[in-house]
């Protein structure tokens, strides 16, 4: 009895002992990336150093393995989509599978309110043997990671039973009655929260410029993937609402009218938005980065936004004035095939915005003029005005306490070993420190 108790205790020293080691080589960098920076002097008074705020929930970064920033400000996002989070964290699902047992893991520690910075190891080797995208330490692409983790997530955490059938609205409807049998077949593959949170639907319309010829064929999306450029006019497109509606412009098919022969115009309406909606903006058009600043909401009402009345746009049962809130978003700083992210993200637990650049966390005074004018913004994160899905607040920080010792003591004697080998790599990257020709940073990791 006695022995254990001094196990115990010794394990509780070695913890704290770590722990201050930690927060000392923290602090060191911390003033390596304040030093970074400050030589870029427009941002540098927007900017405050976050470490002052201990004993706060939410505020841990995480550190670059080589070239993980991608994945680093994806995992950042995710986290940040609340009830996705609260999903997770209460309703226990750890066993169900490899990859939602290190999520969960690393939800913990992202959330939990110690600030020291972790890494995504683990979880980044079972997604590997999900999905062999991320083996190897190259530079990746965001949306395809967010993709790949939802499309993870959803096979652990599939309902064995379907209960949340589409049911029709109006019986008259043949459109709706289409889009009940599309809807109901796809829910028997993606039964989960995945499916509930993150999908939406597409019509596919084709329909005859010369009779009445109309086909309606629908699918799912768990992200718009919107051009910001305009082909047909050779233009830039310049504001969120402008790449919607060339979305959903009318295309002229190859093909002819079945019926009659003539024209066919073929058309992509997004008929029922998902409660998390993932916007990205593709600014890569022949081989080039475009670096224009695409103008996007803080909140949108979808009624002025998409071509289709909104029946089925949004719940009924909301009658808010705007109906989306822009929860988080990535930037890219470089070319089309190198170069950094940083996401940037409201904290659920005080709404205030905070810039995630892997290990290093800030604040930032000035929201809305800042976060609303981020020319290298091509990630973007829309929630849903419903208060039900946004409870419980207090019920996921006593969780994440609860987690709190158990997996930091493990993991920061990891994290000991990793920074070593971080170092290492970092001083192999002599890249570090440039400017590209926009004068922004290019971090190059
Ligand atoms: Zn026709």
């Amino acid at each position: 009895m006695k022995k254990i108790s001094e196990k115990k205790r010794n394990k509780k020293e070695d913890s704290k002992r770590i722990k201050e080691e930690m927060s000392q080589i923290f602090i060191k960098e911390q003033k390596q990336n304040d030093v970074k920076k400050n030589l870029n002097s427009n941002l540098n008074d927007k900017y405050i150093n976050y470490i002052e705020d201990n004993n706060k929930y939410g505020f841990v970064g995480l550190y670059n393995l080589g070239n993980t920033c991608y994945m680093n400000s994806s995992l950042q996002i995710l986290k940040n989509i609340y009830p996705l989070t609260k999903y997770i964290l209460l309703e226990n699902k750890i066993e169900e599978g490899i990859i939602i047992k290190e999520y969960t893991n690393l939800l913990y520690k992202l959330i939990s309110k110690n600030n020291i910075s972790t890494e995504a190891s683990e979880f980044k080797e079972a997604l590997s043997r999900y999905d062999d995208y991320f083996f190897g330490y190259e530079q990746k692409d965001c949306i395809k990671c967010i993709i790949s983790v939802l499309s993870a997530l959803n096979m652990d955490l599939k309902r064995k039973e379907i209960k949340n059938y589409y049911e029709i609205i109006n019986e008259n409807d043949e459109e709706e009655i289409k889009f009940k049998q599309s809807y109901n077949k796809i829910i028997k593959n993606k039964n989960s929260i995945i499916f509930d949170l993150f999908f939406g639907f597409l019509k596919l319309l084709n329909k005859c410029r010369n009779c009445d010829y109309k086909k309606v064929v629908f699918q799912c999306f768990n992200y718009l993937d919107l051009s910001v450029f305009d082909i047909d006019k050779n233009k830039k497109i310049n504001n969120l609402e402008d790449c919607i509606k060339y979305y959903e412009r009318e295309i002229k098919s190859e093909f002819k009218c079945e019926k009659c022969g003539g024209e066919i115009i073929m058309k992509n309406i997004i008929y029922k938005l998902p409660k998390i909606l993932i916007i990205c903006f593709n600014r890569v058009y022949n081989n080039e980065h475009l670096n224009h600043l695409v103008k996007y909401p803080e909140k949108f009402n979808p009624i002025d936004y998409f071509s289709e009345k909104p029946k089925l746009l949004f719940p009924s049962n909301t009658k808010e004035e705007n109906l989306y809130s822009l929860n988080g978003l990535i930037i890219h700083y470089g070319t089309a095939y190198s170069g950094h992210k940083i996401s940037f993200c409201k904290n659920f637990f005080n709404d205030n915005w905070y810039e995630f650049n892997d290990n290093s966390i800030y604040s930032i005074n000035y929201i809305k003029n800042e976060i609303l004018n981020l020319k290298h913004a091509f990630l973007l994160v829309y929630e849903i005005n419903q208060k039900e899905l946004y409870n419980n607040l207090e019920e996921i920080k006593t969780k994440c306490d609860d987690n709190y010792t158990n997996i930091n003591y493990k993991n920061l004697i990891n994290i000991n070993k990793k920074i070593k080998r971080k170092k290492k790599y970092n001083n192999n990257n002599i890249i570090n420190n440039k400017k590209n020709p926009d004068g922004d940073y290019l971090y190059g990791s």
